[in-house]
């Protein structure tokens, strides 16, 4: 055994004694997954009476600090109860479950019979969640709901085998985040943090703007793109987007966050049809208007139905354009950019 494994193994031992020898109601470790280490686990917590759903990082557990240095999340018992039912009548469909050949990637499932009230269900399986565990499956996605998404590749690659490709599995978006004080680290790896601050602090988001319930912002990075963030207050539950070809939470999104925060509002410059002629991008978005966020090419750079940037004619064959100019910036930059494509 190499000395990074024993390491591990001290580690989950460490956390084993620390929780006393209590039985988990749920525990789930990835091994040496994506080349990191993730062990998570649900326990009643008698004190509060409630489910917490606690996540370790191992490679960066300090074994000294166990204490004070874990996250949580607060879980219903309905859900549990929901989910392993559902595993459970899977379980009785299947004599053996098999296994890949794969022996490097290690996925292991505890569920205790405090929840089955039968027998403990064990699963081992190698990097993949197969397709028959549909309901192994969704129970691991609402796992990951509720820990942060900076674990999200690995929920992606879990995942990818159940529809036979690498499509990442369709999971539900919203999640509990406070936007204006939760800690980043909740969404976001260190990485990711300290390149989002890096954008932000060089003017990368470039506009943003709240409309309705919805901050929709552009970064330029390597190219522009598009975020929207969809913040309910009441409940603190968000949805975001960013239309980079990243897998998960992006730095884009993480600078957004920061921009909201440090309330550094840069709004679009909005344009609309003269009239409804039934050219190119004839259905005119929910807020009868497009954003647009400059010209280039002698076209109007928008964003689009699919909050996607895309680029509108200014003139018609005619020489007259189709668009008028409805919201510009103070400084009238937008008329003054259209003065010069003429
Ligand atoms: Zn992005």
């Amino acid at each position: 055994m190499e000395t990074k494994d024993l390491i591990l193994q001290e580690k989950l031992k460490k956390l084993d004694s620390h929780f006393k020898k209590q039985k988990p109601l749920v525990e789930l470790y990835l091994e040496k997954y994506e080349k990191c280490n993730v062990y998570i686990r649900i326990d009643y917590i008698k004190k509060y009476d409630t489910y917490q759903i606690r996540w370790y990082d191992l490679d960066f557990l300090d074994v000294k600090k166990i204490d004070s240095l874990f996250g949580y999340e607060t879980v219903y018992r309905e859900d549990l109860n929901y989910y392993v039912n559902l595993i459970k009548k899977d379980l009785k469909n299947i004599t053996k479950i098999e296994e890949k050949e794969e022996k490097t990637d290690i996925f292991h499932m505890y569920i205790s019979d405090n929840l089955t009230n039968d027998k403990e269900i064990n699963i081992r399986l190698n990097k993949y969640v197969p397709v028959y565990l549909k309901a192994l499956a969704d129970f691991i996605v609402y796992i990951f709901n509720n820990i942060p998404r900076k674990f999200e590749p690995f929920l992606f690659k879990l995942m990818a085998e159940l529809d036979g490709t690498t499509n990442r599995y369709e999971i539900k978006k919203s999640i509990k985040f406070n936007l204006y004080k939760d800690y980043l680290d909740k969404l976001f790896s260190r990485e990711v943090i300290v390149r989002g601050e890096n954008y932000f602090s060089r003017g990368k988001v470039i506009f943003l703007e709240k409309i309705n319930d919805r901050y929709i912002a552009v970064v330029e990075g390597s190219k522009k793109y598009v975020v929207f963030i969809k913040y309910d207050e009441k409940n603190k539950t968000m949805e975001m987007s960013c239309n980079c070809p990243s897998d998960f939470y992006c730095k884009h999104l993480c600078a957004v966050i920061i921009a909201i925060r440090e309330k550094k509002i840069k709004k679009f410059y909005k344009i609309s049809f003269i009239k409804n002629e039934k050219d190119m991008l004839e259905k005119i978005t929910e807020f009868n208007y497009y954003l647009c966020i400059g010209i280039k090419n002698e076209k109007f750079e928008i964003i689009d139905d699919y909050g996607n940037i895309a680029y509108a004619d200014i003139y018609n064959d005619n020489h007259k354009t189709n668009w008028k100019i409805i919201e510009d910036s103070k400084d009238k930059k937008l008329n003054k950019m259209l003065e010069e494509v003429i």
